[in-house]
């Protein structure tokens, strides 16, 4: 499928919604169009302008600095489309990947990356209720935590957008099997994008390579994911590559709540 064709695709579907139809109903069948035109793309650059096509409104990137976001990044700056990247800068963050995020911004300017803090004082009353290092107390008290300095934070960043990309893959754990590449978030009332689902680790360390793309030093310390500094640790040879964050919990329960457990793919619009 060619570009033209996906722009004349997702173009219908934007522009002439059906008389009376409401807005999840209209979200979906966006969401539908682009989830199958985006896996027609060969190129990530392509479903990045597809997406910007077919979007009417403000398109937010939500990057975590780690390897994925990298390359989207990247690609988001070769579009010379105007997407909104914006990073949560949960107070925990290694040194390292405030590095990578001065990094990115000089290798990409002029693009800036907003940082999104949360609130003081929900932060404050958090830490005086469960301590500074309370989030290892119980799996309550660490969601607590990711709520404060993550969710809150998101869902403001996330507000009025309407469409929001993410650097999810399927192979990244068994909850993210199925992924797909775009889908109507009812919560947020947006279409969340992951323009590389199908890509394996081995595709996305050819095209960092292959570009020179800035990442976080740590990756080649043994963290392929990397969240806050103390949730997350090194990973072992053949370890999951998400069994470096919150380690100490079972492996149902390690989602930071950012992104909803993803539904099987025949029913994710
Ligand atoms: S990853 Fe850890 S430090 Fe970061 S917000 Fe979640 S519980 Fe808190």
């Amino acid at each position: 499928m060619t570009e033209a064709n996906v722009r004349m695709r997702a173009g219908r579907t934007a522009g002439a919604p059906p008389a009376h139809s409401d807005p999840n109903s209209e979200g979906a069948a966006l969401a539908a169009t682009l989830d199958e035109t985006m896996g027609a793309l060969d190129s990530l650059e392509a479903r990045l302008v597809a997406v910007a096509d077919a979007i009417p409104g403000r398109i937010t990137f939500s990057t975590s600095l780690g390897l994925e976001d990298q390359a989207v990044l990247h690609a988001i700056a070769r579009t010379g489309r105007a997407f909104d990247v914006f990073t949560l800068d949960t107070g925990r963050h290694f040194p390292e990947t405030l590095e990578t995020l001065e990094a990115s911004e000089l290798r990409y300017a002029p693009l800036k990356i907003r940082v999104v803090f949360p609130d003081a004082q929900d932060v404050e009353l958090l830490v005086a209720r469960d301590g500074i290092m309370g989030f290892r107390q119980s799996i309550e008290a660490r969601k607590a935590c990711c709520d404060v300095r993550k969710v809150r934070p998101l869902n403001k960043a996330l507000a009025g957008a309407a469409g929001w990309i993410t650097g999810l893959r399927r192979d990244q754990s068994a909850v993210r099997a199925h992924v797909p590449f775009a889908s109507w978030d009812e919560e947020h009332q947006l279409v969340k994008l992951n323009p590389i689902a199908d890509w394996s680790l081995e595709q996305l360390e050819a095209y960092i390579a292959d570009n020179s793309i800035p990442v976080n030093p740590l990756h080649a310390r043994g963290f392929p994911s990397i969240g806050c500094q103390p949730c997350t640790r090194a990973i072992r040879p053949g370890e999951d590559i998400r069994a470096g964050r919150w380690w100490w919990e079972n492996e149902d329960g390690k989602e930071c709540g950012l992104h909803n457990r993803p539904k099987p793919k025949e029913a994710h619009t």
